[in-house]
């Protein structure tokens, strides 16, 4: 464990300087916003969740209007997102949940959240932790999945495990900042076909460096890798120039 906390803080370390501008990519102006971009965002891109809640957002201002909406005009308003049928339920059971059982706000509790429609650990821990500003838990994404598997700081694949595993590395205060440095991080540069581990200010540390695209290895790969090196002192890889993809408006609560 000593190892792994040495490891995981060098991992924040780094990234933190690699990334600066670690943030949410969804485009949010409140809580509400947040919990529904993020249900639209399971199997999606965030960009492409940024065009459809631009104009949903509009169409409809709030909890009450998501509550009162009709099915098959809503299947419509969230298709560009995929599984559109199950999001469409699920926006408009969890905004009626928000309406009738909290008053029209959203709870500010893992446990409420949860129990809202459509609303697992991860969504929860998305809102709590960048609309309220609360640190309950880690976000654990398929990019945090796979990247931290391949830095040997969880040997599981299963996302509650991950979190389980990734929550004692790292001080609690760090929580929702440290899941954006990794997200920036693979998708910026520990790719999933592809890692640039050329670049990467982790390779001189990371157990996976040696992954290619022929052998892509995700958190399968961590056996091994969490009994690997520790960070050494030796000076990381140059880095390249930051691709932010920051242009949008930035969002109001983050
Ligand atoms: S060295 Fe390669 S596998 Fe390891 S974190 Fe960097 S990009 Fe990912």
């Amino acid at each position: 464990m000593p190892d792994l906390k040495v490891r995981a803080a060098e991992v924040n370390k780094r990234l933190k300087k690699r990334h600066p501008d670690a943030h949410i990519e969804l485009d949010f102006m409140n809580a509400f916003e947040l919990l529904i971009a993020t249900i639209l965002a399971a199997q999606s891109t965030d960009v492409r969740v940024n065009i459809v809640t631009k104009s949903l957002f509009r169409k409809y201002p709030d909890p009450a209007a998501f509550a009162n909406a009709n099915l098959v005009e809503m299947e419509t308003d969230v298709k560009q997102t995929g599984f559109f049928r199950n999001k469409a339920k699920a926006v408009i059971n969890c905004s009626k949940a928000i309406v009738e059982r909290h008053g029209g706000e959203v709870p500010q509790t893992m446990e409420k959240l949860v129990e809202l429609p459509g609303v697992g650990r991860k969504t929860a821990n998305v809102v709590l932790g960048n609309a309220f500003g609360k640190n309950v838990g880690i976000v654990v994404d398929t990019h945090v999945t796979r990247v931290s598997g391949r830095l040997g700081l969880t040997a599981s694949a299963d996302p509650v495990v991950i979190e389980q595993d990734l929550m004692p590395l790292v001080p609690r205060k760090e929580w929702t900042i440290f899941a954006h440095r990794l997200i920036f991080h693979g998708r910026r540069t520990c790719h999933a076909r592809k890692p640039d581990c050329e670049s990467c200010v982790l390779n001189d540390f990371c157990p996976s460096v040696e992954i290619t695209a022929d052998r892509p290895s995700p958190a399968s790969s961590t056996g091994r890798s969490a009994r690997a090196a520790t960070p050494s002192s030796a000076s990381p890889s140059q880095s390249r120039t930051s691709r932010s993809p920051r242009g949008r408006k930035p969002s109001k609560s983050v």
